[in-house]
């Protein structure tokens, strides 16, 4: 399909939540579609109705929103190939079975599970091919009707050609399997429903994709798609084979295949703790993909303008959680300081374990947000740093105050509350005087006497520019918390 438009597709079953492989997988065919002026197709694979789920289908919609992966044909906004649902386009599945059943392409297979199981151990035992051995390719009308009558069930397999499937492979180059690797495979169960085998194909195919990119686990699939691709062109079902291209696997934790399971793959996990869609998509483009030699940050539109399939990797990606979030936290500078604000909002205005949502206060937060901006590594560490600003008292952490309150704090808190009370409130830099000329009295540097301060005002050793965020907490406040750490010394 060289000069074809390009269309690519995605095409989840909606079981679970979704996970980064996913999302990756998603991504390289956005930005193909993207990059190339073609068309992005979603598709819903949910013929597996015992593992499928109306929950998952709305959360793989949501997600893809929320990442900014729009599609160009699929559920919701429709498209020239409707339904986009599997689970809706039953009758086309079992017109095309009909079709390959009657033109040869498949026949009924009556094998019995427990028989295939046991031919499969005798192969196995003597060295042979352990697939299935074709023992129903060539039954006669006679002997189907006897198995019939014997009340055994069939099932639809698809007849693989004999000679080897060929094919060049858009990440791995050319690829060959052999007959006896690739074995006749089921298409349809016994009570009728169709399986992944033959709806995933016949609908690449009506949907007249171009090119199929999907992740490695996919890889044995493609000889037997190719095959039936074949036998739909014969058909006239199909136009033409698209491409493929198989996705590096990604490797997790002690370079194991990341596994849907792994908490590590969640996308709701990214979701929850706040990373921007933009940085986890950065993130998720270096799995298999990379921009240039000597950059891994940029933007989605940078990323479109350069993605080609050609140049992905075929080597196992690992996941690297430190490099997501320091690519993140990139992302989180790269916003403008009001997108940046309002992109930290959700998380200031949820219920709160520590303060209700009614307690946010704008002003204070537009006033401390630009201070805020070059200090996280995701948007949900943001509470920690400004809590201080909209409880009544700070949070009580003991391991904090223990590290601060040493030598004589008292002592230089009492001093300091005096400067503090006495300085101009309207600048930073008058505190800091303050703070500084505290510590002068008790022979302290700068960084030790400003600790017991933090520590009373905001209950952390660590957080944002101490001077500034005094002056948004205001004089009254500052002072008053001073007093509660110093009754609270003297107690
Ligand atoms: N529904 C299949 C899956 O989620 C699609 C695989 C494919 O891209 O062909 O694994
Ligand atoms: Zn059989």
């Amino acid at each position: 399909m060289a000069n074809a438009p390009v269309r690519v597709r995605f095409c989840p079953s909606p079981t679970g939540n979704p996970h980064v492989g996913l999302v990756r997988t998603a991504l390289f065919n956005w930005a193909y579609a993207r990059h190339t002026g073609g068309t992005m197709v979603f598709r819903i694979e949910d013929t597996d109705a015992a593992r499928d789920s109306e929950e998952s289908y709305e959360q793989l919609l949501d997600s893809l929103r929320w990442l900014g992966l729009d599609w160009d044909e699929g559920p919701e906004v429709g498209g020239p190939h409707p339904p986009y649902r599997q689970s809706q386009r039953m009758d086309i599945y079992k017109d095309v079975a009909g079709k390959l059943l009657a033109a040869g392409h498949a026949y009924h297979c009556y094998c019995t599970a427990l028989e295939l199981e046991s031919r499969r151990d005798a192969a196995r035992a003597a060295g042979r091919p352990s697939g299935y051995d074709g023992k129903c390719r060539t039954l006669t009308a006679e002997q189907r009707a006897a198995y019939e009558a014997e009340g055994r069930e069939s099932i639809v397999r698809f007849r693989m050609p004999d000679e080897p499937i060929v094919f060049t492979d858009l990440v791995r180059g050319e690829l060959t399997f052999t007959p006896d690797n690739v074995p006749d495979y089921g298409i349809v169960r016994a009570n009728g429903a169709p399986l992944y085998t033959l709806v995933n194909p016949v609908d690449d195919a009506l949907m007249e994709i171009t090119h199929v990119l999907r992740g490695e686990d996919l890889l044995s699939s493609t000889p037997r798609q190719i095959a039936l691709y074949k036998a739909l062109i014969e058909l006239g079902v199909a136009k033409e084979i698209p491409a493929f291209g198989h996705l590096p696997y990604v490797m997790g934790e002690g370079n194991k295949k990341l596994s849907k399971r792994d908490p590590q793959a969640s996308l709701n996990v990214y979701r929850e703790r706040g990373f921007l869609p933009e940085g986890l998509l950065n993130y998720l483009s270096l799995l298999g993909w990379s921009f240039s030699a000597d950059q891994d940050v940029f933007t989605i539109p940078e990323m479109i303008a350069k993605f080609d399939v050609a140049d992905v990797n075929a080597n196992p990606a690992r996941f690297d959680l430190k490099k997501a979030e320091a690519i993140n936290a990139d992302h989180i500078r790269m916003l403008d300081v009001k997108a940046f604000t309002e992109a930290c909002e959700p998380w200031l205005t949820a219920p709160h374990a520590n303060w209700a949502p009614e307690r946010f206060d704008r002003a204070k937060w537009e006033a401390i947000a630009p201070h805020a901006q070059t200090r996280l590594t995701v948007l949900s560490d943001i509470t920690a740093n400004v809590d201080f600003l909209f409880l009544d008292e700070p949070v009580e952490d003991e391991a904090s105050w223990a590290k601060a309150m040493k030598g004589e704090p008292a002592a230089l808190l009492t001093t300091a509350r005096e400067k503090l009370d006495a300085a101009d409130w309207s600048s930073p830099e008058s505190l800091k005087e303050a703070v500084l000329a505290a510590g002068e009295a008790h022979g302290l540097k700068l960084g030790k006497a400003q600790a017991p301060v933090r520590v009373a005002v905001t209950g952390r050793t660590v957080g944002l520019p101490l001077f500034e965020s005094l002056e948004i907490l205001g004089r009254e406040k500052t002072l008053a918390r001073i007093d509660a750490a110093l009754a609270k010394l003297a107690a």
